[in-house]
């Protein structure tokens, strides 16, 4: 399989090692497969487990690994225990039609682990496949999730170093524990005194600093990055679509080749994306719902054609899709608008420059073939929380709440004719604070710190604290440095060997 950029006809030979590693094409645009492998046999992987599934769904877009390697990879990633369920992704049905996609019960309770646990993998084997003997060094800003997921999968990978930089005011207090506390000999974790832009903006800025580039070289370093447009992000997601299909047929919830819908919470447009590329290979997937909160650029777009980030930024209570910008989109233009880099570019470009671009009316009539697209309000997040608790005794956290939300407001208390699977992308405890509010209400919350509040509400609903959140506030910190912007470059450049 080799790869292309969006933006970009002239070169179409990269290959997967070439494209994982380099994350971002020369151009600025992202790494497309030339073309989408048909997964005819994907009934064969009925009876098989999740880690060999993913193996032989990914190994067509991997071709630069052998098989054998594939299944080393994903062994590593499912099987080690490291997941705290032994399906990995179960999925849980609470009427005839509906049901939830469990993707959160890898080490850090969020989806965010399902492709984290095996990029590492991939990104090491890349390296060797390109003879390429420097340390990588990953380098992440994050606004929670994606640090303390990459800290997991990259600690103690051979060859590799992790750096996280985080917002001292932009995480929550069991973000940052999770952060502080990490456990690894390769992995460090600096809080930056500002918000998010913060440490995203100094990240940039090493990362485009040609002098830091070439010292860090010549001690041995080379940067690479973790964030959600890596093909070796997207990749490992498609998956769970097939393997949640498979079980709903193994099940006997569907014949196979019934077509089923999915709601997905949507942030960068990193999850949803699989799921178009699954349904591309052949997966029977009828319609892909797209769920936004407050931030429903993504809603406006599908449902008009016009992409516009000028509007007001809202903080949610379902942070990680607190997003104006979704850099994943760039992709499903590129696979529908007839695979034209040109009119890719020119959308981009005017994104940069104005905030806003209009997509072309045969393009947006394939969108709206694909997708239907909602957004939820915080009141009704917090009342499909509640809701879904008090009807089915399921307790779900809050962007799994934005999609439950969106999929009511669609479909109303019928439901779908159709089965349809929400994708879960957090445990509830993860977001502990509005999940109690929202099931034990304000008196019974307040005055509880986080760490209260996630005993509070396993004792108050049965379900037990995973264990990547139990016992957190008692661990030892062992990352307990806070600098300013302006020292970063210094900092990194003190920590390492
Ligand atoms: C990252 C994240 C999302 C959004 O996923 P995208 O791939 O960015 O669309 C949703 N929910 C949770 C819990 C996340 O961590």
């Amino acid at each position: 399989m080799l790869y292309r950029s969006t933006r970009n006809d002239k070169k179409n030979n990269y290959s997967a090692a070439e494209v994982i590693l380099q994350g971002l094409a020369p151009d600025g645009g992202l790494f497309t497969p030339v073309e989408i492998p048909q997964f005819k046999q994907w009934e064969s992987l009925l009876e098989l487990s999740y880690s060999r599934r993913a193996a032989a769904l990914m190994q067509p877009y991997l071709d630069s690994f052998s098989e054998k390697e594939i299944n080393a990879f994903c062994t590593a990633a499912y099987d080690s225990g490291r997941f705290g369920h032994p399906s990995v992704a179960p999925l849980r049905r609470i009427t005839k039609n509906l049901f939830f996609l469990e993707l959160w019960h890898g080490p850090t309770c969020a989806f965010k682990d399902m492709a984290l646990q095996i990029l590492p993998h991939l990104v090491r084997g890349a390296a060797a496949k390109n003879r390429d003997t420097a340390q990588r060094l990953i380098l992440t800003a994050t606004s929670g999730d994606t640090g303390k997921a990459a800290l997991e999968g990259f600690r103690d990978i051979p060859g590799t170093r992790i750096v996280v930089f985080f917002p001292v005011d932009g995480v929550s207090e069991i973000q940052k524990m999770q952060m502080i506390t990490q456990e690894g000999s390769n992995v460090h974790v600096i809080a930056i005194r500002g918000n998010f832009d913060a440490a995203q903006g100094g990240v940039k800025e090493i990362f485009a600093d040609g002098e830091l580039t070439a010292e860090l070289a010549a001690r041995g370093y080379r940067l690479s990055s973790a964030n959600s447009i890596n093909w070796g992000r997207l990749v490992p997601q498609i998956a769970y679509y097939f393997s949640a299909y498979l079980d709903l047929v193994r099940e006997r919830e569907i014949r196979a080749g019934e077509p089923v819908d999915f709601v997905v919470p949507t942030g960068n447009f990193g999850n949803i994306l699989a799921g178009f590329y699954a349904r591309q290979m052949g997966l029977p997937l009828r319609k892909l719902i797209c769920a936004s909160n407050e931030n429903n650029v993504l809603t406006d777009f599908i449902n008009t054609g016009c992409y516009d980030r000028n509007r007001t930024f809202h903080c949610t209570i379902s942070p990680s899709m607190d997003i104006l910008v979704s850099s994943n989109l760039e992709r499903l233009l590129f696979e529908l608008c007839g695979r034209d880099p040109q009119k890719v570019k020119g959308w981009m470009e005017q994104l940069n420059k104005t905030g806003r671009y209009r997509i072309d009316p045969q393009t947006h009539k394939a969108i709206k073939d694909f997708f239907d697209a909602g957004y939820a309000t915080e009141e009704e997040t917090y009342t499909a929380i509640s809701r879904t608790y008090r009807e089915h005794n399921y307790l779900i956290d809050p962007h799994t709440a934005v999609a439950r939300a969106v999929y009511d407001k669609i479909y109303g208390d019928a439901g779908s004719e159709v089965k349809t699977v929400i994708v879960s992308t957090a445990s509830p405890f993860k977001f502990n604070a509005s999940v109690a509010l929202a099931v034990l209400g304000r008196d019974r919350v307040a005055g509880h710190s986080e760490f209260e509040l996630l005993e509070l509400l396993s004792k108050a609903t049965g379900a037990a604290v995973p264990p990547g959140l139990s016992g957190l506030e008692s661990r030892a910190v062992r990352h307990p440095m806070v600098i300013r912007r302006e020292q970063m470059k210094e900092t990194l450049l003190g920590l390492l060997p």
